[in-house]
């Protein structure tokens, strides 16, 4: 690989993936991940522009980044670009009335939305709201329109909780997506109107800018599609070697630096290795 100041040169504006980069949600909130805070501080003092960029859909824009502020990140609402908005904006632009299969959590950001007489279908990582009841429901409606659409706050496999590993909306909107004979439409990461509209927000061109995340899909391989810079965190969900030890069984499942499909420009331990190295080989 290419040495660092190579790779890294000429980046002027950083996103950021928040869950899994920033902090590991969970109960009570979750907690920040070593260094993190100080490292986005040191960023934010940098000449380097960022923003934040997430797939969150169980709590509101104004909910995540409160309780971000309190673990004590520099972070503000107008910084992030969140799925949920983004939403509402499509929603209002095509009149689109909503059936909504949500968490309760993001419920407020869908205040000003008319939801009467469905014509489409949102998902969102609605958590325990996933029940057969109100996944037939989804379908119900899906299949009831003579065009159905269906629109998914992003399309996360998985994600880590301080608990574990969380089956994330995008298992549920498949399992829609094969039940209805239908392609969702999907608002978040790794769709690249989503990178678009954020490095827009950011001011930034894509070759000059560089995602920070956890997933090596959503967020690396997404970034890198829309002519993005990416570096992966060994934080959140990544992926190390798993060693399998069966009795009959010997070998082990390739860790994310491994992945068949998608190469990182880089794979660092953490949010503070990543600042380290931009401020010293950015903006050259
Ligand atoms: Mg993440």
């Amino acid at each position: 690989m290419a040495a660092w100041s190579e790779r890294l040169a000429g980046v002027r504006g950083v996103l950021l993936d928040i869950s899994g980069v920033l902090h590991d949600s969970g109960e009570g909130g979750g907690v920040p991940i070593p260094g993190s805070v100080e490292a986005l501080a040191r960023l934010k003092r940098s000449q380097l522009k960022v923003r934040f960029c997430t797939n969150e859909s169980q709590k509101s824009r104004g909910d995540l980044v409160g309780l971000l502020r309190h673990m004590g990140f520099d972070i503000s609402e107008g910084e992030v670009t969140a799925p949920a908005p983004a939403t509402c904006l499509i929603l209002k632009e095509r009149g689109l009335r909503p059936h909504l299969l949500i968490h309760d959590g993001i419920r407020s950001e869908f205040a000003q939305i008319d939801t009467s007489n469905p014509n489409c279908v949102v998902i969102a990582d609605a958590g325990e709201s996933f029940s057969y009841q109100n996944m037939n429901k989804a379908f119900q409606v899906l299949m009831e329109l003579d065009n159905p659409v269906l629109i998914s706050l992003g399309k996360g496999r998985y994600y880590k909780e301080t608990s574990g590993l969380m089956l994330d909306v995008g298992a549920y909107t498949k399992a829609l997506e094969y039940a209805c004979g239908i392609k969702a439409e999907v608002v978040g990461k790794p769709a690249p109107g989503y990178f678009q509209s954020a490095l827009q927000e950011m001011g930034v061109e894509s070759h000059e800018a560089i995602m920070i995340g956890d997933d090596i899909v959503g967020d690396v391989g997404g970034a890198q599609r829309c002519g993005m810079r990416a570096l992966q965190v060994r934080t959140g969900k990544f992926r190390f070697y798993i060693y399998l030890t069966l009795t009959c069984v010997h070998g082990m499942r390739p860790s994310d630096e491994h992945h068949p499909e998608v190469k990182a420009d880089g794979y660092v331990d953490n949010l503070a290795e990543a600042v380290d190295l931009l401020l010293k080989y950015a903006h050259q």
